[in-house]
């Protein structure tokens, strides 16, 4: 199968097949390579294979390129529509080495205030130190990007819908704007994964993904991976990614495994969050739910505009804005595990105090897994009644 041909494929299909037409002896599944270099019959040979395409065949050393990475690697490009794709180490680490790479001593940096956490704290704590300068903007209006620009912005981070609070970027508008001033647009596109929204579509230079979450799908490994154009790939391969290092090979044969069955997993996902989102709308202990499913969703036409989907995550906040109560409730459940991440086959739940630039508040984080939506609404049922009685 030709991997940049074959559009009319559908995307089930191009995951299960592309790639796989050679394997070594037939066998059904791709070996792993688990090696950490290369040989090559003579030296020159070698230094040639070094100089030309960095991150595919000829493999030199496994921390840049292995046959088991390539695999993974050329089926999440195909979906994203990206000349390349590397898988590195962990999901910040995707997003962090395309920052290193898009700034220096002087430059800044504009991206939403609820972005992923450790984004944030890459800038206000790590590259501060190294003169990078950034602003945090709300994000949900395009002038928030615009009006923060100055003439030493050199990236643009876009996280849509950003972490916990779930809020939209105009993503468009957004990469219009930047293109015409020769400013870099990276976006996060863990929560939509490449069966929902393809941002490179949409004028992003750089897409990076938690591969951690959905992609691995299993809550067993840990990774990252960066999509984008040659050129660039060239570049980040031949620096930060020599300097950083890709995932291990184990790790991507993982990925392989789940990305077989991302379009059925999301799927399921998708229909018990609408299902529960929905629901819990309706109970009166809950203030807002915070999820781009929901008609009740404020930039809900910007959501029809850019998804094709939603997926499994979402958030809440009850009437009662303590976070003991929050706690509590979290606590009381049974099927969602109280734990960090999310994406993998099992609900899950977080209760966390959120800051933004437009208020404190406390919210709740659920994921919902591959459990039958009937046990998980009679999880929540049951918590709340513990609200009702100890409360
Ligand atoms: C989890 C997550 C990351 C970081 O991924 P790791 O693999 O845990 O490093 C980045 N962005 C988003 C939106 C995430 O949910």
């Amino acid at each position: 199968m030709d991997p940049h041909g074959d559009d009319a494929l559908g995307i089930d299909t191009r995951l299960v097949h592309l790639g796989e037409e050679q394997t070594i002896e037939g066998a059904v599944v791709q070996p792993i390579f688990q090696n950490s270099l290369f040989l090559f019959d003579t030296v020159e040979g070698l230094f040639d294979a070094m100089s030309h395409n960095p991150g595919s065949a000829p493999h030199s050393y496994s921390k840049s390129s292995n046959p088991t990475l390539n695999l993974a690697e050329q089926k999440i490009a195909n979906l994203e529509g990206a000349d390349a794709c590397k898988l590195v180490g962990c999901g910040a680490s995707a997003l962090s080495i395309p920052i290193i790479a898009n700034t220096s001593a002087g430059s800044h940096v504009v991206l939403p205030d609820t972005a992923y956490f450790p984004v944030r704290h890459l800038l206000s704590d790590m590259l501060a130190r190294f003169g990078v300068t950034h602003t945090l903007v709300d994000g949900r209006r395009k002038e928030d990007f615009i009006d923060a620009i100055r003439p030493e912005t050199s990236l643009i981070y876009m996280e849509a819908p950003s972490s916990i609070m779930m809020r939209m970027q105009d993503v468009d508008g957004v990469t219009a704007e930047a293109r015409q001033r020769g400013i870099t647009t990276m976006f996060d596109n863990t929560y939509n994964t490449p069966i929902h929204f393809n941002p490179m579509k949409h004028g992003v230079d750089i897409v990076c993904h938690s591969v951690s979450k959905y992609m691995g799908g299993h809550s067993d490994l840990i990774a990252g991976a960066i999509c984008t154009d040659a050129k660039r790939m060239d570049s980040l391969v031949r620096s930060e990614i020599n300097a950083f290092g890709s995932a291990a090979p184990f790790v991507a044969w993982l990925v392989v495994r789940g990305l077989r069955t991302l379009p059925l997993r999301i799927k399921r996902h998708e229909a018990t969050a609408n299902t529960l989102a929905a629901w819990l709308e309706t109970r009166p202990e809950v203030a807002r739910v915070h999820h781009l499913g929901l008609s009740s969703y404020p930039q809900r036409e910007l959501v029809e505009k850019l998804f094709s989907g939603t997926g499994g995550l979402f958030s809440l906040e009850l009437e009662d804005q303590s976070l003991e109560t929050a706690n509590r409730f979290v606590n009381a459940l049974r099927f969602f595990g109280k734990g960090v991440s999310w994406g993998g086959h099992e609900s899950l739940a977080l209760s966390m105090p959120v800051k933004t630039i437009d208020g404190n508040r406390v919210a709740i984080r659920l994921f919902t897994g591959l459990e039958d939506p009937k046990d998980l609404q009679k999880d929540l049922e049951q918590a709340f009644a513990t609200l009702a009685v100890s409360g």
